[in-house]
C-alpha cells in the first residue's frame, strides 16, 4: 500500500480518537466523514485523496492573498534563517518593531501604540484591560462597566465572552462573566425595535445614548464591531451607523473600542472599516487578516492618552504571552502589507466585491433566501422557511449546516452561522472562482430546501 495513503488514514483515526475541534458539534463530527486538507494552492484546498475544494470562507475569514503565495512563504523562510522566536518581554526584534510602525501608519489617526498577541480574543481582552486600567490610573476606578451591541462577538476568552452577546455562546458561562450592558444591533431584516429601515433614523444606535445617559459615569468603554457584526450572522450596519455610535460615545466621554478582527485588512472595502466613516477609536483590535491568513498574530492599537496613563503613573501593563511579538508571525504580516501595495489588493478586493454583488442577484431569486447582506467581501445569506413572514426554519433541521455539507460534496468549503451561510472569499480570489462558488451555493440551497 502507498505510504501516504496509510498516513492519511491514520489522520482520520487519530482525529476521531483524540481531537476536540473548535466550535464543533463533536457528535455530528464523529458521524461524518472528515475533510483532511493536505495542501492548498491559491484559493483551492486539496484533500488526502487529491480532490480540490474552493476555500469559500477564506479559511474562516483569515486568508487574503490565497494560499502558498511565494512572497509570504519566502518571508517565513527568510526569518527562519535568522531566528524563529525570542521573547518580547524585555527584548525587541526588527520585524515586530517595523510592523508596529507600519500598523500605526495605516490605522485611523490617534492610534499610536501597538500591543501584540496571538488571537483576536486576546487582542480584545487586552483592549478591555487597558481601557479599565487607564481609568483606574486616573482615579476613575468606578468606570468598570462595558457596553456592547446585542449579537456581538468579540472572541471566546472569559473577558471577551463577557462583552459578547450571542445566545448560546455565553449562557453556560454566565456565572463566570462580568456584567455588560447592551444596546440594539443594526439587524434591519429583523429590526430589534420593529422599525422600518428607511425611516428609523438609526434608532438602534440611539439606544446607546439611552444606556449612556443612565450608566455613562460608570462606563469604561463601548465595544463595537464596526460596519459588520460577523458572527452574529454578517449583520451589515446602515450607512452612518458607526459614525453615530462613535459620536454618542464621544459625547458621553467614554472610550470607544473598535473590534476590527474580522473587518480589518480590506474585508469591507477599506483597510479598516472605521475609515469608511472617518471614525478614530481609542483602541482597536486586529487579528484574522493581519498575517494574510498564514500565522496566528493579533494586535491591540491604542491612543497615546491611554499609553500615557500607564507611563505617567509609572505602571506596568501586567499582561503578555510567551509568544508576544513573535518575529516569524511579524515577518509574514509585513509581507502581507507589502502585497497589499504591490498587488493593489484593496482595489482588487473592491472589484471582486462588485462581481459578488452581481452574482448574488441569482440567490435573491430563490424562494428560501430571506436576506442577502453584504459589505465588501463579507456576505451572509439568511435562509428562511417562509419568505413572506420571515419565519426561520426550525433550528433542529440545521438547514444552514446541510447547505454547507452539500456544497462540500460539490467542491466548495463553506460554514454557516445558524441558517445564515457565510460567503467570505479571499480578496485575491479569481472572479470565475467566485462565480463557481455562487453556482454551487445556489444548487445546494435548492437541493436542501427543495425549491
Ligand atoms: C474572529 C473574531 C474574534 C476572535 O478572534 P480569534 O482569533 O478567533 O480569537 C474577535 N472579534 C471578532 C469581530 C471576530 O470576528
Amino acid at each position: 500500500m502507498d505510504d501516504t495513503v496509510t498516513r492519511e488514514d491514520d489522520t482520520v483515526t487519530r482525529d476521531r480518537r483524540h481531537v476536540w475541534h473548535p466550535f464543533t458539534d463533536m457528535a455530528a463530527w464523529l458521524d461524518d466523514e472528515p475533510l483532511v486538507v493536505t495542501a492548498a494552492e491559491g484559493c483551492w484546498l486539496v484533500d488526502d485523496r487529491g480532490r480540490r475544494y474552493l476555500d469559500g470562507n477564506a479559511s474562516l475569514w483569515v486568508n487574503i492573498h490565497g494560499h502558498r503565495r511565494r512572497e509570504l512563504d519566502d518571508a517565513v523562510r527568510a526569518q527562519l534563517d535568522r531566528v524563529a522566536h525570542t521573547t518580547f518581554l524585555g527584548l525587541t526584534n526588527p520585524p515586530a518593531a517595523e510592523l508596529a510602525a507600519r500598523l500605526v501608519a495605516l490605522a485611523p489617526p490617534g492610534l499610536e501604540r501597538v500591543f501584540f498577541s496571538e488571537s483576536g480574543a486576546s487582542a480584545v481582552e487586552v483592549a478591555l484591560k487597558m481601557a479599565y486600567a487607564s481609568h483606574l490610573l486616573r482615579g476613575e476606578g468606578h468606570r468598570s462597566l462595558f457596553v456592547s451591541m446585542t449579537g456581538a462577538y468579540h472572541g471566546d476568552t472569559v473577558g471577551s465572552v463577557s462583552v459578547g452577546a450571542i445566545d448560546g455562546f455565553a449562557d453556560v458561562y454566565r456565572p463566570l462573566l462580568f456584567p455588560t450592558v447592551h444596546f440594539a444591533q443594526p439587524y434591519c431584516y429583523r429590526c430589534p425595535l420593529g422599525q422600518r429601515e428607511d425611516r428609523c433614523d438609526l434608532a438602534c444606535a440611539e439606544t446607546l445614548d439611552a444606556v449612556l445617559q443612565r450608566d455613562g459615569d460608570r462606563v469604561a468603554a463601548v465595544v463595537v464591531e464596526p460596519l459588520v457584526q460577523g458572527a452574529a450572522g454578517i449583520i451589515t450596519a446602515p450607512d452612518g451607523h458607526l459614525r453615530r455610535v462613535a459620536d454618542i460615545a464621544r459625547r458621553h466621554g467614554v472610550l470607544l473600542i473598535a473590534d476590527e478582527v474580522a473587518t480589518g485588512f480590506g474585508r469591507t472595502g477599506t483597510m479598516f472599516a472605521c475609515e469608511a466613516e472617518g471614525v478614530s477609536p481609542d483602541l482597536m483590535a486586529v487579528g484574522k487578516g493581519l498575517t494574510g491568513g498564514y500565522l496566528p498574530m493579533s494586535a491591540t492599537l491604542t491612543s497615546t492618552a491611554i499609553f500615557d496613563a500607564f507611563r505617567e503613573a509609572g505602571r506596568t501593563f501586567f499582561h503578555g504571552h510567551s509568544y508576544s511579538g513573535n518575529p516569524l508571525t511579524a515577518a509574514v504580516a509585513l509581507a502581507n502589507l507589502d502585497l497589499f501595495d504591490s498587488d493593489a489588493t484593496l482595489d482588487r478586493g473592491r472589484a471582486l466585491a462588485d462581481v459578488l454583488a452581481a452574482e448574488l442577484a441569482r440567490l435573491v431569486a430563490l424562494p428560501h433566501v430571506g436576506d442577502v447582506r453584504r459589505r465588501g467581501l463579507m456576505c451572509g445569506v439568511e435562509l428562511v422557511a417562509d419568505r413572506a413572514t420571515r419565519a426561520p426554519f426550525p433550528p433542529e433541521q440545521r438547514v444552514g449546516a446541510q447547505v454547507c455539507r452539500h456544497a462540500r460534496d460539490r467542491g466548495v468549503v463553506l460554514r454557516p452561522l445558524g441558517d445564515t451561510v457565510v460567503v467570505m472569499p479571499a480578496l485575491a480570489m479569481a472572479p470565475d472562482d467566485l462565480r463557481l462558488l455562487i453556482d454551487v451555493l445556489c444548487a445546494s440551497i435548492t437541493e436542501v430546501t427543495g425549491a
